[in-house]
């Protein structure tokens, strides 16, 4: 093995930046430790102002290159890079699993797949774009979607390689170049990500990457004033930093932020399937952003409803990620564990019911007991915050007015889940909800070529089909007088 690289599940990990096509170190290190087991994984470069004022750099240079060649001539390319993130499936599922704790099932036959296909499926539909007029009395306008720059894309570490290739993907596609800040608690699979792009063809400066702790090299990519497009994902907090410094440098900024989703069911629904939906939020311990963490309950089932949420949860075994059995891993770090057990704390102390969990699993020490907790009320922290941790909030609700008004109760919306049996009710209360997703009997079901995005504080934008190009691109249009060409005229 070469220096900078280690051995992470039997798998070559380069742990140095990758900027400018090729692999840079930086003096200062970060360690990563695994939450599977505490293991430490690698010490990872630490960039700041330099790297990123380098990577930057390469990335302005690649840029007139790549958007030159246009979808026609990026598509191939990104094909093949698709094609190499499916090649690697099982690199990748097990990097991931051990950097981060999700689980290996899921990363191996869900999140490495859609990886792929954030990539490729953003490549073709790059390719049906142009062409666009609108017709009016004096002009025929064309309407252009040109490439922006070069982005800067900042991800989170409860889905890394999901995340990183949702926005890679159509950035790419629309012709811009692009510098990466992956999450400094689950870094690796980022660093695969650059090894394939290279092999796949993918031009030196078009795809880099800048590893860091966020305060250091996430602030100093996203302060820069020569960079065209930010696209975060994490916490509302760090949103309303980066935020400030997208004003100071007028960059247009997408955000996916938090959530507190409400998970709705009705006495109408198909219950037993709802109950294993509910039980399916602790899946990853709750570490997912679009978890319907507060369940409502319409009264009239309740007791009958909390009975069958409890028989699915029973079933759930908490443990090792890569053991195709465990439905629950371990939380990401001391911190965040630490962050999970003072909420559950302050609400007990606070006089909730706690119905199940509530403390360490003896799984081990990031190993976190699903949790339900009855009884809080609506302006509670419990209620209002997001967790991030297999913590469920328990409550009923009598009317449909009433369970839209709770609901839409919080700072967020990212997305609900609701569970009925009438269309029409369906219809009605998902219209009422804020949210950027409704999944109505179903859950985290995600279309690429749907909107996704969150309103209020859990984001600005969508993205996804072709709302990732209207974000990704600068969209220009060609107005052009009628008549005033000799021949055939505009
Ligand atoms: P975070 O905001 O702490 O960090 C996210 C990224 O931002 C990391 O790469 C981090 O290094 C970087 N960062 C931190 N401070 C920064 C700064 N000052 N300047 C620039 N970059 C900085 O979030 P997290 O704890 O990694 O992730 C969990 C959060 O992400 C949760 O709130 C979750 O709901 C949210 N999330 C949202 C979605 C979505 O699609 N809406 C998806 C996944 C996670």
């Amino acid at each position: 093995m070469s220096e900078g690289r280690v051995n992470v599940a039997g798998v070559d990990v380069s742990t140095e930046h990758y900027i400018g096509g090729r692999r840079v170190a930086s003096k200062d290190r970060f360690l990563d430790r695994s939450p599977v087991d505490g293991s430490a994984l690698a010490e990872v470069s630490a960039g700041g102002a330099a790297e990123a004022e380098m990577a930057v750099d390469a990335a302005r240079r690649a840029f007139p290159a790549w958007a030159a060649l246009g979808p026609e001539g990026r598509a191939p390319i990104l094909r093949r890079f698709a094609e190499g993130v499916l090649a690697r499936a099982a690199d990748l599922a097990a990097v991931e699993t051990i950097d981060n704790g999700s689980l290996l099932t899921g990363n191996t036959h869900r999140v490495v797949p859609r990886a792929a296909q954030n990539i490729s499926y953003f490549a073709e539909h790059a390719l049906t774009l142009g062409g666009h007029t609108i017709d009016s009395p004096e002009v025929v306008n064309h309407v252009r979607y040109d490439p922006a720059g070069v982005a800067v894309l900042v991800t989170p570490w409860n889905a890394p390689l999901m995340l990183t290739t949702w926005k890679v993907g159509p950035a790419l596609a629309a012709g811009n170049t692009v510098v990466v800040k992956p999450p400094e608690w689950a870094p690796l699979t980022c660093s695969i990500m650059a090894d394939i792009a290279e092999a796949a063809g993918v031009p030196a400066g078009v795809l880099n990457v800048v590893q860091g702790i966020g305060e250091d090299a996430g602030a100093a990519l996203t302060q820069r004033l020569d960079i065209d497009r930010i696209s975060f994902t994490g916490s509302t907090d760090t949103a309303r930093l980066i935020g400030q410094a997208a004003a100071r440098s007028i960059t247009s900024m997408s955000s996916e932020l938090g959530g507190k989703s409400p998970f709705i069911v009705c006495a109408d629904a198909d219950l037993p399937a709802a109950a294993q939906t509910v039980a399916g939020q602790y899946i990853n311990a709750g570490q997912v952003c679009l978890a319907g963490t507060r369940v409502l309950v319409e009264d009239s089932i309740a007791d009958q409803f909390l009975g069958l949420v409890r028989e699915a949860v029973s079933h759930m075994t908490v443990g090792d990620p890569r053991d195709p059995s465990t439905r629950v891993g371990p939380l990401i770090h001391p911190e965040h564990f630490a962050r999970v057990q003072g909420f559950v704390d302050r609400a007990r102390a606070e006089g909730v019911d706690i119905l199940w969990g509530g403390d360490r699993h003896n799984q081990g020490e990031l190993y976190f007991q699903p949790t339900l907790i009855g009884g809080a009320k609506l302006d509670q922290e419990i209620f209002q915050k997001e967790v991030f941790g297999p913590v469920l909030t328990w409550n009923t609700f009598r009317s449909d007015d009433e369970v839209i008004e709770v609901a839409n109760g919080t700072e967020y919306g990212l997305a609900a889940t609701l569970f009925t049996g009438s269309e029409a009710r369906a219809m009605r209360i998902a219209s009422a909800v804020v949210a950027g997703t409704v999944w109505v009997n179903c859950f985290f079901i995600r279309e690429l070529a749907a909107p996704f995005g969150g309103s209020k504080h859990s984001g600005i934008g969508r993205e996804g089909g072709t709302w990732s190009f209207d974000f990704y691109s600068d969209i220009k249009n060609i107005a052009v007088r009628k008549g005033s060409f000799s021949g055939t005229g505009a």
